[in-house]
């Protein structure tokens, strides 16, 4: 007897809209700040660099030592303060547009759907027995990943070593053992979590989920489902509707599921699962387009002030014998 269901693949549809370009600039934002950052100086001395073996401590012009580990410990105080602060505003917002891991699985998905195509594209090479283009695109993949990895890896490095150093000793081969370590451990964690693990970090190994249960309330924003308006799903039409209080505005296409990273179903309530990437209110939204209905079936939204439409919209359809 089976004690745990074998993880299916999940396949992610790519989706454009509003919260999709917002993520984008996310991942633009963050990478230009994690890459670019080693690379600056002020008044001739890094921007920002630790270095531990002489324990001195560049911060944006400051030269700190170990005497001042308490601004660390102050900064990491205040991190923690705003971020819970934001989930319990808007949930895991911060999971869904900033995390290191959501902003490396949104490149490395990038990269791989440029070398294997579209959702069902990837399905069908996964499928198909091995053969000389299917080993071409799988490796050409996985070596993007690995060149990618070893630049994340070197850039991380470059936190703690001046990165012109960096680079000129990893040419040479002349890094160090602590320096190698670092290189190939973040390196190796970049390309496992965003290359394969994915929504099994989110869903297992980050806090993140398990925190959001107590963080959140029915007045947090979280991504929602407005079961109301959708359902019962897959009867859209001009007739049914007449005769139904309710839209029926859900076609039960199901992209909101395909374009999820988690491979949620966003409809069957909210799921502690959901990182909050908005991608499945994209998905949504393109569809009542098309249908012509007001976009926002899947919005962010309190669970309270969905309840609280849903009571407004349901007094008059009682008062008047529940016909509109
Ligand atoms: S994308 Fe919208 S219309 Fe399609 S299944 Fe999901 S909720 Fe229903
Ligand atoms: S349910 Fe929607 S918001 Fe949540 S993770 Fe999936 S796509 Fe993102």
């Amino acid at each position: 007897m089976k004690l745990l269901a074998a993880r299916e693949k999940i396949y992610v549809r790519e989706t454009t809209g509003w919260y999709s370009n917002w993520r984008w600039a996310s991942v633009w934002l963050t990478q230009l700040v994690f890459f670019g950052l080693p690379w600056l100086n002020w008044n001739g001395y890094p921007l920002l660099l630790f270095d531990l073996a002489a324990s001195k401590f560049h911060v944006f012009g400051l030269l700190l030592g170990p005497q001042d580990s308490i601004y660390l410990a102050a900064w990491l105080i205040m991190a923690v303060l705003v971020g819970g602060l934001a989930t319990v505003v808007v949930s895991r917002v911060w999971c869904g547009f900033a995390c290191p891991h959501t902003v490396y699985t949104e490149i490395f998905m990038w990269i791989e759907r440029r070398i294997e195509g579209g959702r069902s594209a990837r399905m069908r090479l996964d499928q198909a027995p091995w053969s000389a283009p299917k080993f071409r695109k799988k490796a050409l993949k996985h070596g993007a990943w690995v060149l990618l990895s070893a630049w994340t890896g070197l850039t991380f490095v470059g936190y703690f070593t001046p990165i012109k150093t960096v680079l000129h000793d990893f040419l040479t081969l002349a890094l160090g053992p602590w320096q190698w370590f670092g290189l190939l451990a973040y390196g190796a964690l970049a390309y496992a979590n965003a290359g394969w693990l994915r929504e099994r970090v989110c869903r297992h190994l980050c806090p993140s989920s398990r925190l959001q249960r107590v963080l959140t309330c029915r007045d947090t924003l979280v991504v929602t489902y407005d079961r109301w308006r959708g359902e019962p799903r897959g009867l859209r039409n001009a007739k049914s509707r007449a005769h139904h209080p309710q839209s029926m505005d859900c076609v039960d296409c199901t992209l909101c599921i395909q374009v999820c990273p988690g491979g949620n179903d966003i409809r069957q309530g909210f799921d502690h699962d959901c990182v909050g990437c908005a991608a499945c209110i994209d998905a949504c939204n393109l569809v009542m387009d098309k249908i012509g209905a007001p976009g926002g079936l899947i919005r962010y939204a309190s669970q309270r002030a969905i309840e609280r439409q849903h009571r407004a919209l349901a007094v008059p359809s009682s008062a008047n014998g529940g016909g509109k």
